[in-house]
């Protein structure tokens, strides 16, 4: 599915709008015989729910796509339902779960920033950008988004799993954390390892990347070999971490996320015949 992302929409549209519109955090959906759908209209008004000013996203293999805020108090039509997006992977095609992370990445960006941070004046959408400029100072706000590695750490046929005190019971995922400013992605994969485990780490390998819109990180995934250290942890924000043979994980994060991809990627290095 091609996606070519825009920020200013075309003035002549006619045709059905793909409609992403979020009210707390989660999206609008209905069910017909074909399964879980995520609206199309002309206008969002023609849907009779109270919003906020939509946002263009672009088109998907054509169709035009927008993003819109429901009003708190509005009221939800029957027929309707509203779905969490970290669920939402398992009911829709890979490239619609991504780009309602974008929409809901734009429009929580746009509620969060109706005024200027430098002066406290109301903002004004940026006449061609996805930006917000402010009249009285002329400080333009873009949307933010947070850099967070993610880690497979490894020694052989082990591999190092932790647990978070918020994380379902019994499951485990690889380590992560926010990048510093003026940290390098390198750094920032050896702090966070040892403050979370006291584990060093040797041999980093870049491997892939993952919006996460909760609410504006990128996901930016390694692998790295163990160098040395035992295990410690600080039992507030990881409880234990231990290493676990890959013929024998507990439970891992569902198919979809990058943790469990790293994962993946690695059981299927290690058993590769060309290693
Ligand atoms: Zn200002």
């Amino acid at each position: 599915m091609e996606f070519i992302p825009e920020v200013v929409p075309p003035g002549d549209i006619q045709d059905d709008s793909i409609w992403f519109a979020f009210h707390e955090g989660r999206l609008l959906m209905f069910r017909d015989e074909y399964g879980a759908m995520i609206p199309q209209a002309q206008r969002f008004s023609d849907l009779g729910i109270a919003h906020r000013q939509p946002h263009y996203l672009g088109r998907l293999e054509g169709q035009h796509c927008f993003t819109v805020m429901i009003e708190q108090d509005a009221d939800i039509p029957q027929g309707f339902y509203l779905q969490d997006l970290r669920k939402l992977a398992m009911e829709v095609d890979p490239h619609l779960f991504m780009l309602a992370g974008r929409a809901r990445q734009i429009v929580e960006w746009d509620i969060n920033h109706q005024y200027c941070s430098r002066c406290g004046a109301p903002t004004e959408p940026h006449a061609t950008d996805r930006a917000k400029t402010c009249p009285e100072c002329g400080y333009t706000q873009y949307p933010r988004i947070s850099p967070c590695i993610i880690v497979l750490v490894t020694r052989g046929y082990e591999v190092l799993l932790a647990r978070a005190p918020h994380f379902p019971a019994g499951m485990y995922s690889t380590l992560a954390g926010f990048v510093e400013p003026g940290e390098t992605l390198e750094m920032a994969i050896h702090r966070e390892v040892f403050e979370e485990t006291g584990i060093q780490v040797t041999n980093l390998r870049y491997l892939d990347s993952q919006p996460w819109p909760f609410p504006h990180s990128l996901m930016i995934g390694f692998h790295a070999d163990y160098a040395g250290g035992d295990i410690q942890v600080d039992g507030v924000e990881i409880e234990h971490a231990d290493w676990w043979a890959i013929n024998s994980l507990p439970n891992v994060p569902p198919p979809g996320s990058i943790s469990r991809f790293l994962i993946d990627q690695y059981i299927e290095q290690f058993n590769s015949p060309r290693r």
